[in-house]
């Protein structure tokens, strides 16, 4: 058990129970369609989401959320430019506020004590939690194999090794743009959905292919 200070404590989370909660969360406060619209999904559960200004260049993240877990500060150019991980970046943080909230000690401080604070408070463990939350929830694994069975004639599995990699790209494209997420966070959501597929581990083999 990790102690994090001031009565405040990350609890072990397996993989299962974090889908779980991305699960409630999805059904209390989502529409069903695709792209996860992860702003929506904020606003339901009564938290803003506010571009700062270098955010990244002066805290070095790309997002954190506010002491009254309220607010989601985001970098303004991520923001405006890069969408993926802009949606990446928000629901991370969602991920903070679904988990960990009830965890996190009752704070009033500046800003910057509080950002320091909770940058003790969530440790690579709690990291971890927040972004695999991210990926279950941007990513559904129901729908990744779904997609991904439909476009290989009904077994992604089964068919996966005929296809040339000019066909690998142009369904990747489609994954990726079916979910607006990077090919880093599609990758990584492979290889939760298809432990045992070992090629299946980075979008490097699906263009050597
Ligand atoms: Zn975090």
């Amino acid at each position: 058990m990790v102690y994090l200070g001031e009565g405040g404590r990350v609890p072990y989370l397996n993989k299962n129970s974090i889908v779980r909660n991305v699960e409630d969360t999805l059904e209390e406060c989502w529409n069903g369609a695709f792209p996860v619209d992860v702003e929506a999904i904020c606003d339901d559960l009564g938290i803003g989401i506010l571009p700062i200004v270098d955010l990244s260049k002066t805290f070095r993240v790309d997002a954190f959320i506010s002491a009254d877990f309220k607010t989601i500060y985001v970098d303004s150019r991520e923001f405006e430019r890069d969408s993926h991980r802009y949606r990446f970046s928000v629901a991370h943080e969602l991920g903070h506020f679904v988990l960990h909230r009830k965890y996190c000690p009752n704070v009033t401080k500046s800003l910057d004590e509080w950002f320091q604070f909770f940058r003790r408070f969530t440790n690579d463990y709690a990291e971890f939690q927040a972004n695999y939350f991210a990926g279950s929830l941007l990513v559904p694994e129901v729908e990744l194999v779904r997609v991904l069975d439909d476009e290989f004639d009904g077994s992604f599995v089964r068919n996966y090794w005929h296809a040339s990699s000019s066909e690998l790209g142009r369904i990747l494209m489609k994954v990726r743009r079916h979910f607006r997420v990077s090919d880093d966070v599609i990758a990584r959501r492979m290889r939760d959905a298809f432990p045992g597929v070992d090629e299946i581990d980075n979008n490097k083999k699906w263009r050597q292919k």
